[in-house]
């Protein structure tokens, strides 16, 4: 059998790539841009291509192939995305290769490399939360993510949160995403702010909140309000050991997790609120959870336990 496996995290923008092997370490990494705008058929066809190509670099067939998509999916089929136009694409679509091959949900095959490697690798359940240009959680189980009847578990970024708030893209209204994803911050406070130079970036709010802003503070404030009350939810429903934060937004560190942390404590009367943590993997968890998946369809079902942490110090995906 082959030494490595082949795993690809696909972005609406970008897919990163890379080439891991049964011990985890990272032995090639690339990245190529995801052609959305030329239409589904497009994308496949160059993710077949990226696929081959890894390949190739790592000297012939992988002993697996692992793919984090957007989307509705489970492990044989990539059922739909809006982001990127597919509907109902078999796993064997993207594999130029007679090697075996498992599809998973981009942020829950997150989610499966920051409970086997990460964040959450003594954890057993706890929610792994990206917070970048829109929210999604993986709700973590026993360990591994959990989907739910239809694949749709997990959009904790869709909770009403303010239901007579502001309308979401999604077609409801007062969402959590709408209030705390990156870009909602900051789009409310470009909206805002009256100066013609407003910031576009949720990085210049988050500095403008730590320099004392007050529209910034405002606006930051909301999203802690929004993340807490989405939060204490989950908290009471899951009873989860541990929130792990992760994304562009969690980047700003303790000037969201310490207001939120306390936000979300006094929120909750009878019960301790479960600890926040920081992500571990960074924008390399979807390729490494694809290698995950990559290894347990070539019938590694252990794969991960035994890596050594020092494969998180392996160069990453650029
Ligand atoms: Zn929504």
């Amino acid at each position: 059998m082959s030494s490595f496996v082949v795993a690809l995290d696909v972005g609406g923008t970008s897919m990163k790539g890379g080439l891991v092997t049964r011990s985890g370490e990272i032995i090639r990494t690339d990245r190529r841009a995801t052609p959305r705008d030329r239409g589904p058929a497009a994308v496949v066809a160059t993710i077949r291509s990226f696929i081959d190509d890894l390949a190739t670099a790592g000297g012939g067939a992988p002993a697996g192939v692992g793919l984090a998509v957007p989307g509705l999916v489970t492990a044989d089929a990539a059922l739909y995305s809006a982001n990127i136009g597919w509907r109902d694409v078999p796993a064997t679509d993207f594999v130029p290769l007679d090697v075996p091959v498992m599809l998973g949900h981009d942020v829950r095959t997150g989610g499966l490399a920051e409970s086997v490697l990460g964040a959450g690798r003594e954890l057993s359940d706890f929610l792994f939360l990206p917070i970048g240009t829109g929210i999604a959680g993986a709700v973590i189980l026993h360990g591994e993510p959990y989907g739910g009847n239809t694949g749709w578990g997990g959009e904790i970024g869709h909770i009403p949160v303010f239901p007579e708030g502001e309308p979401c893209a999604c077609g409801q209204i007062g969402c959590l995403e709408t209030y705390a994803s990156a870009s909602a911050v900051a789009r409310r406070y470009s909206t805002r702010a009256t100066s013609s130079a407003a910031p576009v970036t949720a990085e210049q709010v988050a500095a403008l909140t730590a320099s004392g802003d007050p529209l910034a503070m405002e606006i930051w404030d909301e999203a802690v309000e929004a993340l807490s009350l989405a939060l204490a939810s989950y908290t009471l429903l899951l009873d989860p050991s541990a929130i792990v934060l992760g994304g562009g937004l969690a980047e700003a560190g303790s000037l969201l997790s310490v207001p939120l942390a306390e936000r979300l404590g006094k929120r909750l009367a009878f019960r301790d609120a479960p600890p926040l943590r920081q992500a571990a993997l960074g924008m390399s968890a979807g390729m490494l959870g694809a290698a995950l998946l990559g290894w347990r369809a070539a019938g590694f079902a252990d794969a991960g336990i035994t890596w050594s942490p020092d494969v998180l110090k392996t160069p990453r995906v650029a």
